[in-house]
């Protein structure tokens, strides 16, 4: 297997496809390749199954074959590529490789009957480890639940739905990512902006100035912009990234979702899509969801009491007192100057992205006990991209490769994300195999005379991101399938969501910022102010994460036949009955968690729940301190998705978890 070969960077380099050609000529070759393996562990017979040439072998099928490398390379390639043939090169490999995998993997009735005849044979009397044990159970529900008990002929009609299904998911995705919408505006219509800002913004030919909807522009205007027609043209813009394409696409999407579950024996699409996770049912997640919003719609009405107590000029409220939604960061953004005397553009000179990532990687290296060192690399696919090698604490053993790709160009992946390449293994007499994989964010880019100065949030989204990829990184599970951040994914988010809790530690954020002019870190002052501002939109965010939880839920569960655009409208007024969103929040064309995690972005909130009881456990031994990193270590991210996460977080903590810091962290 090629992932079994990278012994230096090179090998790695090696392995991103360079031409449109090659792709081609690669992705029929590892099928062809990645076929004959699959026949032969079809072809054993049941007397000789062992777990290693059945069950390790499935799980090299989909975790590490050569086949499975390259499908995730194309995936980077599609996201990140500057190259236009490239891209769609490899999303046509992808549309290949992903219907193979349907057809030939997961819906394949004699590698089920073969997985099943060791499962319930030789298995029972194999000795086998923990690890192993909850592989196969978990396999063979992944298995019943993707309709491999149905007859043949129902069985290929559920093929062909998720072939159809998966290509509707990547054209969705691709939709959002390649819409290069702007708008144009006078220099009027940027007051409040800084001369600085303006400076980086493109013309059009008679003069105007061009604001795109990619995420810094869109925030930064969002948030500073005194002139109420252009925060309101340019949220519309963004809001309709990817409509009227993807309006079309989602309803399909959900039509087709439907019509699967129900051949599959479910009530709706939420019910197939939730039984395999942490909460189980629809159920569960809608009660999680109420609790939530009951507790903090509270907190919600508050804060925006308080942000509409005193209204700066350009903000009116509506006729019925509510808050237009293109005002909302506006009107948070005056009112933490006003209170907080917090100015997030100053505060973003402390971060400059280099010394950021150099006392973030400090951090993790003195918690987590890694080695970090960067090595130089080009010729990748930006030249920008940079390549962290991560080790153990006495830089003996390398746990993997951490590639960055950090600054907004046409035509990226517009979000923050870390996408897996090849997964950490350590093999059953200790020895490793490195992971690798890409942590992109959009982060400002630096301008003639400044560096890249990251906000706060920004800095935050870093150690987001930063927390996923170390959860790849430090894996240490015999099965590729069970690595690092393969997990339930209403589980996935809580490392990451952890990490971004250092940044309310005063000892952290005194350790991490650095003027980029004076070398001094943030005053005291300035540290009391942002630990005190912590709360001050806690409802708000709370009740918005609720409310697209609750649309993914809405979308998904019984029905075929839906309007997203009535959904949500019918939705918001009941989640946040205070914003009025006009006609063109089109929230539905661009929500792209939409496909992916379909029914289950109420993960993001179920796994924070997690993450703030373990972040206060571990805040009681100090957030540097390597002995409970360790422990973290060991018990959580190194396990990955080898045991049921319930085991995991009540191992770590010597308790069930608790929601207790969640809802102190609201502030209620
Ligand atoms: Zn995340």
């Amino acid at each position: 297997m090629l992932s079994e070969r990278i012994n230096s960077v090179e090998d790695i380099k090696q392995l991103f496809p360079k031409t449109p050609q090659e792709i081609e000529r690669d992705t029929a070759q590892y099928l062809e390749q990645e076929q004959k393996a699959i026949d032969a562990l079809i072809a054993i017979s049941k007397a000789e199954r062992t777990f290693a040439n059945t069950a390790k072998a499935l799980d090299d099928l989909v975790s590490r074959s050569d086949l499975s490398l390259k499908e995730t390379l194309f995936a980077v390639t599609e996201y990140l590529h500057p190259d236009k043939a490239m891209r769609d090169a490899a999303h046509t490999a992808l549309e290949k490789t992903q219907a193979f995998g349907v057809e030939q993997i997961s819906n394949n009735k004699k590698l089920y009957e073969a997985f099943k005849a060791y499962a319930e044979g030789n298995a029972k009397t194999e000795s086998l480890n923990n690890e192993q044990r909850y592989f196969i159970e978990e396999t063979l529900k992944d298995f019943k639940r993707a309709g491999l008990d149905l007859s043949d002929e129902k069985l290929a009609q559920v093929r062909e739905l998720k072939k159809k299904l998966q290509k509707l998911s990547m054209e969705f995705s691709r939709t959002i990512a390649q819409d290069e919408s702007s708008i144009a505006v006078t220099r009027d219509a940027l007051c409040g902006l800084s001369d600085e800002f303006i400076e980086t913004l493109k013309k059009t030919e008679d003069e105007n100035y061009i604001l795109g909807v990619d995420y810094p522009t869109y925030f930064h205007v969002a948030e500073y912009c005194a002139y109420e027609p252009t925060r309101k043209q340019l949220f519309e813009a963004f809001s309709s990234r990817a409509y009227p394409i993807n309006e079309q696409i989602l309803k399909d999407i959900i039509a087709l979702r439907h019509e699967l579950a129900q051949m599959l024996g479910y009530e709706s699409f939420a019910a197939l899509n939730l039984e395999s996770q942490m909460i189980k049912t629809p159920e569960r997640a809608q009660e999680f969801l109420n609790d939530l919003h009951e507790k903090a719609a509270i907190k919600d009405s508050l804060e925006l009491d308080a942000f509409i107590a005193e209204l700066p000029e350009s903000v009116v409220l509506t006729a019925d007192q509510k808050v237009k939604a293109w005002d909302q960061s506006f009107l948070k953004a005056c009112y933490k100057q006003k209170h907080f005397n917090i100015d997030e553009q100053k505060i973003a000179e402390y971060f400059p992205m280099e010394n950021t990532i150099a006392q973030l990687l400090d951090i993790y290296r003195q918690f987590l006990g890694v080695e970090f060192k960067e090595v130089p690399v080009s010729g990748m696919w930006d030249k920008d991209v940079k390549l962290i090698q991560v080790y153990n604490n006495d830089g003996s053993e390398l746990y993997g490769y951490l590639f960055l790709d950090l600054h907004p160009r046409p035509n990226k992946y517009s979000h923050a994300c870390h996408i897996g390449i090849v997964p950490a293994i350590k093999r059953e007499d200790g020895s490793r195999l490195p992971a690798v994989s890409v942590v992109v964010a959009n982060f400002t880019q630096p301008t003639k005379d400044k560096p890249s100065l990251l906000k706060r949030t920004e800095v935050s989204t870093f150690f987001h991101e930063f927390g996923h990829a170390l959860h790849a990184q430090l894996g240490a599970t015999q099965l590729g399938s069970c690595a690092g951040t393969h997990v339930k994914t209403d589980f996935v988010e809580m490392p990451s969501q952890m990490l971004e809790e250092w940044l309310w530690d005063k000892d952290i954020l005194k350790k991490v910022s650095k003027h980029y002019k004076t070398g001094e870190s943030l005053p005291d002052e300035t540290i009391d102010n942002i630990i005190a501002m912590k709360r001050y939109d806690s409802g708000g965010f709370v009740t918005r994460q609720v409310m697209l939880a609750q649309y993914a839920l809405d979308l998904f569960n019984a029905g075929a036949q839906k309007d997203p655009y009535a959904v949500l409208y019918e939705l918001l007024p009941k989640v946040l009955p205070r914003i009025e969103y006009g006609s063109k929040y089109r929230l539905f064309a661009n929500f792209g968690h939409l496909t992916g995690y379909g029914a289950k972005y109420y993960g993001y909130l179920w796994s924070k729940v997690f993450a703030l009881d373990l972040f206060d456990t571990i805040a009681q031994h100090g957030l540097l301190n390597p002995e409970i990193g360790n422990r973290y270590v060991t018990e959580i991210l190194a396990k990955g998705g080898s045991a049921d996460p319930n085991e995991l977080l009540k191992n770590f903590l010597g308790r069930e978890p608790r929601q207790d810091a969640f809802i102190r962290d609201l502030g209620l």
